[in-house]
């Protein structure tokens, strides 16, 4: 019988699929597998209604052997202590991958964004930072947006900081608006970096970019910016979804427009010259490649054997199960895992970090073009990796990433 699958036994399983390759002792995969801190904490705000609000936030900060603790925040009513310790662990590994000085972390707030005033979220968003400020910092722990957070939570994370310390941050969060030392590049970057990676691997199997098919599930920052980056390359968006289902159009689509539909009508269905289709249809459509971009568990025992891109992309953290995984390999459909395919947003928002440091904003080519560089250093040693393991993408990564991370526990030593 298939195994039932959390976003933290998923975690747990890959960790120790690494640990073994690595053969990592005992001592170093418990360590691994633990987060260094979880934060619980109780927001309570004065509503629009003048009624008091109770919301769970948490911020779990996993290990920060390689530098201070990095990841994102997202708001969502299914935000569980389990989910958000799983995916500050794919932080730590994805930030290892991609070869920058963080650890990971990852933050979220149980609240659901779609029936909160904006300045209810602004209250939230204060309130949730002085709770754990302690255990912020441009040298602790700096968070970034995630689903349902955006450039706007981050300028008041780190207004709020800055508030707490006397003095203006801007190295405290990143995915900041340019205007407050966001950098340019920032919002597209995980999204980009998600096709510089599809690019890669196409090349890798002789296949071109140009006029491939693409269903993307998800259109939100990673999920627009993904399709804007498809089409650049001459790649054709067949199809689309949000939460309200998806659109479906062979001849391909054009993302600006169907954003500007989604604006006006909340939901990209009842596109123009397009077929209305569920977000399980869209996954299991004939396709080059299949970029999931919202949630986890979407690719799972049930549905793998009914997919029929050449390629799948991760956009999102953890959107296939382990047996999904096995189905997909021996499929021979090449998997690019979460850790490696999204890393974009990350990379640049270390890009940022270090611009605020140094005070400078760097222009929008240059972002573009380290984030680039970045990018097909961690896809050529992952790949690497998988060539010689004579594994699929994810094991490549996970031993990369892990065993980056176990190396950097064990130069530090343990102390006392
Ligand atoms: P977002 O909030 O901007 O967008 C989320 C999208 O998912 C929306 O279009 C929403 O309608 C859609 N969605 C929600 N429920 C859905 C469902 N049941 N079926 C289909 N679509 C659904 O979030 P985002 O920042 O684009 O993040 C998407 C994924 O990418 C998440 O897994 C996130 O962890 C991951 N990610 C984001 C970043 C980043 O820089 N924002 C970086 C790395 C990974």
């Amino acid at each position: 019988m298939a195994e039932e699958h959390t976003t933290l036994t998923v975690a747990l399983s890959q960790l120790k699929l690494a640990s073994k390759k690595l053969q990592l002792d005992s001592g170093m995969h418990k360590m691994l597998s633990l987060p260094k801190r979880s934060i619980s904490v109780s927001i309570d705000i004065r509503l629009d209604n003048g009624s008091v609000g109770v919301f769970n936030g948490v911020r779990v900060q996993h290990w920060d052997a390689r530098g201070p603790f990095k990841g994102g925040i997202r708001y969502s009513p299914n935000v569980t202590l389990d989910d958000v310790t799983a995916l500050a662990m794919l932080m730590t590994w994805k930030c290892a991958i991609a070869n920058i000085p963080f650890g990971g972390a990852k933050g979220g707030v149980c609240v659901d964004t779609k029936k909160t005033s904006k300045h209810e979220l602004e209250r939230l968003t204060r309130r949730y930072v002085s709770l754990i400020a302690d255990y912020l910092g441009p040298h602790r722990d700096i968070p970034a947006p995630d689903m349902y957070t955006d450039s706007q939570t981050m300028a008041w994370i780190m207004d709020t900081y800055s508030q707490l310390k006397g003095y203006s941050i801007p190295e405290s969060a990143t995915g900041k608006p340019v205007e407050i030392g966001g950098s340019w590049g920032r919002t597209e970057a995980t999204g980009r970096g998600v096709i510089s990676c599809v690019k890669q691997a196409a090349e890798n199997k002789n296949v071109k970019i140009k006029n491939a098919a693409i269903a993307i599930q998800g259109f939100g920052n990673v999920g627009y910016h993904a399709a804007v980056a498809a089409q650049e390359e001459g790649a054709k968006v067949i199809a689309v979804s949000d939460s309200t289902g998806g659109i479906y159009c062979p001849d391909g689509l054009n993302p600006p427009d169907v954003l500007a539909h989604k604006e006006q009508t909340r939901s990209v269905q009842n596109y123009k010259g397009c077929k209305n289709i569920t977000n399980e249809e869209l996954l299991e459509l004939p396709c080059d490649v299949l970029i999931p971009a919202a949630l986890e568990n979407q690719i799972t025992c049930k549905n793998a054997d009914k997919i029929k891109a050449k390629m799948v992309a991760e956009a999102a953290n953890g959107p296939t199960t382990p047996d999904a995984d096995k189905v997909l390999y021996e499929k021979e459909i090449c998997l690019i895992p979460d850790i490696l395919a999204n890393s974009g947003g990350v990379t640049v928002s270390y890009f940022e970090w270090v611009q605020n440091l140094t005070r400078e904003q760097w222009p929008l080519e240059k972002v573009n073009r380290k984030l680039e560089e970045k990018m097909t250093k961690a896809f050529n040693d992952v790949v690497s990796i998988s060539e010689k393991e004579e594994s699929d993408m994810r094991t490549g990564a996970l031993i990369l990433g892990v065993g980056r991370v176990a190396n950097a526990i064990k130069v530090l030593g343990l102390w006392p």
